[in-house]
């Protein structure tokens, strides 16, 4: 299970987060490229929060598919909704 004390500081604020336990099989990256990129350190991470309820429901199929469970759904609500 992912944990939000060890997710990457390049995701993005917002629920889903990539944690260092990520093994960059490209999987999220491949399945859902609205939310995931490659970090140049060779991990994923979350660029963008899903924003439409087609790409919501691919990552939350995602997080179940991650093969080290390395996709977390419980991380701090949008930075963004705080401070705009
Ligand atoms: S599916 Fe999981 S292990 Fe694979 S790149 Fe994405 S976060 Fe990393």
């Amino acid at each position: 299970m992912a944990c939000k004390d060890k997710k990457y500081e390049a995701n993005v604020g917002g629920k889903i987060y990539v944690d260092n336990t990520c093994i960059d099989c490209d999987l999220c990256r491949v399945e859902v490229p609205e939310v995931f990129a490659r970090h140049d350190d060779g991990y994923s991470f979350v660029f963008a929060q899903p924003d439409s309820p087609e790409v919501v429901e691919k990552t939350i199929e995602i997080i179940g598919n991650c093969p080290v469970e390395a996709i977390g759904n419980d991380g701090e609500e949008r930075m963004n909704e705080h401070t705009a």
